[in-house]
């Protein structure tokens, strides 16, 4: 019974502290902020749509890495409704490079959902946020706190990682339980902070002052709390608490509070779960040349890369014979799609092409690595003879016009077309470097 009751009280006492570490970590990380925030484009003026377009990006993505992508979508489409508007190509061309192209599709569906029912903008309510094509918990919690100033949280896996460390939390931070528990002991935490402190959190936020780097003051800082106190958490997660090595904690903010660090157990919190090992799947690219144009083919609605263009190929690691026979076949194909009624059967709507014809060569092997999948590739170039090719350039105007309503699953391109208007996925970098040259 005695015994019991110990474990009792000590269950009761570590609840406090818990509780404590969550509360004292507001003012902490506020403070923390003002005078270590990151300096980002995005944190310039923090309108809902900026923040939106940013926190997308940054799924999945470094910072670095969004930059330059952030500012040319902005510049390209300023608003909600310019996305709305974009074509489906020029949004994935836009995006090309950042990989996960099922988000940039979602915001295209989303910016039509602002369009047909909130007047061009973003909602100032999490749960209308969180109903969003490819908005989630953590989205609505940046958008509704950064862009607005209501006070909830967002609960990503650097959050996660801090939390963890900080309440010494040694199972496996990436269960549900966890992350529900962590997003409700912030809820309060924050709510509790705007209770105590009501001239530093009013509801309602321009944007405030977020990111400007320096203590913040008067009627800017009134209604930032919310917006700072997460982005407080993601830069310390990014650059004090960091992923992978040996966390900053001599700079850290809420060393004072973290059971990890007061116990040396920095390295064992979180606690490592053994990494699946990913698939990898062979694969075949061809690069099927005639003459400036090389033939893309659109990949599927869904799954990996669904609706990007990429260059044809097989499964598994064909042989020079192999990947001429594999090219006939797609040549046949593309001219049964262009031509029903072509009976040469070789793509080029006339005179039979033999696949021995076709002249094959060894392009350099490619890994890509996705989350959940790896390609090992090899690649050949496939050229396709004089007189078949002029046929090709011919079909691939018409070609061109299909492509352009989204309904064509080939095409004619080149180099330039690929660079310019036509996003080829990112796991075909190495065999952009193959495309035929253009005559000046
Ligand atoms: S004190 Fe160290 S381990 Fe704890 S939250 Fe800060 S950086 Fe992370």
């Amino acid at each position: 019974m005695r015994n019991r009751g110990k474990t009792e009280e000590e269950r009761i006492v570590r609840t406090n502290r818990e509780e404590e570490a969550y509360r004292d970590s507001v003012p902490a990380l506020l403070f923390w902020y003002d005078y270590n925030a990151r300096i980002l484009p995005w944190r310039e003026d923090p309108t809902p749509y900026h923040v939106w377009i940013s926190e997308i990006m940054l799924q999945q993505t470094r910072v670095e890495a969004v930059r330059a992508y952030y500012e040319r979508f902005l510049a390209e489409l300023p608003d909600v409704r310019a996305v709305a508007e974009a074509s489906e190509d020029r949004l994935v061309k836009l995006w090309e490079g950042l990989g996960y192209y099922s988000r940039v599709r979602n915001i295209a569906k989303a910016a039509r959902v602002l369009c047909e029912k909130y007047d061009d903008r973003l909602p100032a309510d999490y749960m209308l946020l969180r109903d969003l094509p490819g908005i989630g918990d953590y989205t609505a919690g940046a958008i509704a706190s950064i862009a607005f100033g209501i006070p909830v949280p967002a609960v990503d896996g650097n959050v996660l990682r801090v939390f963890a460390r900080v309440t010494g939390y040694r199972e496996d931070i990436r269960s549900d339980r966890f992350k529900k528990h962590v997003a409700e002991q912030l809820r309060t935490a924050i709510l509790k902070y705007a209770e105590e402190n009501k001239e530093d959190v009013s509801g309602e936020c321009s944007g405030g002052d977020a990111g400007r780097g320096g203590p913040a003051s008067g009627a800017a800082r009134i209604s930032s709390a919310p917006g700072r106190f997460n982005q407080a958490i993601m830069d310390v997660g990014a650059t004090v608490c960091i992923p992978n090595g040996k966390p900053h904690c001599d700079k850290c903010p809420l060393s004072h509070l973290c059971a990890a660090f007061s116990e040396g157990l920095t390295a064992e919190i979180p606690a490592k779960k053994a990494e699946k090992a990913r698939p990898v799947e062979k694969r075949t690219v061809l690069l099927l040349c005639s003459g400036e144009r090389v033939l893309l083919r659109r990949r599927p609605a869904k799954g990996l890369l669904a609706g990007m263009w990429e260059f044809p190929g097989i499964s598994g690691h064909a042989t020079y014979a192999g990947a001429k026979q594999a090219a006939a076949a797609i040549l046949a194909e593309t001219a049964e799609r262009a031509d029903p009624g072509d009976t040469a059967g070789d793509g080029t709507a006339g005179s039979p092409l033999s696949r021995t014809e076709l002249r094959a060569k060894r392009l350099p092997d490619s890994r890509h690595v996705f989350s959940h999948a790896e390609w090992d590739m090899r690649g050949y170039r496939i050229d396709i003879p004089g007189k078949a090719a002029e046929r090709i350039a011919r079909a691939s105007e018409k070609n061109a016009e299909t492509a352009a309503t989204g309904s064509a699953e080939y095409l004619w391109a080149s180099a330039r077309e690929i660079r310019e208007e036509h996003g080829v996925a990112s796991a075909f970098r190495v065999y952009r470097e193959y495309l035929p040259k253009e005559q000046k």
